[in-house]
């Protein structure tokens, strides 16, 4: 699938609503927006890359969650089981970072102004051939 292009006619609008959550699965879906958690040495990585689902642009975001909820179970301890049957979720807050000034944007601000959510397992592998 063609990349969309980065619109950067677009306004910047300072917007988390929930219809840019829900564009973002779908490019996380067609494969236009990728998204992967790491753990090196107990701490986890998150990362968000690929299309911006407002503007088009192109984003790519790090991050370090530091409240991870209940990651350390993981490790082991007395709710074993139930960690195996619902491996930790994490929800990143990612901010366009197309690195494009966009219309009426703030001085120094790059970005459509877009901030969305993504939620990552933690113990999968997101991989090319998803069904
Ligand atoms: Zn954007
Ligand atoms: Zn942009």
């Amino acid at each position: 699938m063609a990349e969309p292009e980065h619109r950067t006619g677009e306004h910047w609008e300072l917007t988390s609503e929930f219809g840019w959550t829900s564009k973002a699965y779908d490019l996380l879906e067609q494969d236009l927006l990728k998204a992967e958690v790491t753990v090196i040495d107990g701490v986890l990585t998150t990362r968000v890359w690929g299309c911006c689902p407002r503007c088009g642009g192109q984003l790519d975001d790090r991050q370090v969650p530091t409240a991870v909820g209940d990651f350390t179970g993981l490790r082991g301890g007395p709710n074993l089981d139930a960690e195996i049957l619902r491996p930790p979720v994490v929800s990143v807050d990612v901010t366009c970072g197309c690195g494009q000034a966009h219309v009426n944007a703030p001085e120094g601000e790059t970005g459509c102004g877009v901030s969305f959510r993504v939620e990552l397992v933690a113990d999968s592998v997101p991989g090319p051939g998803t069904p």
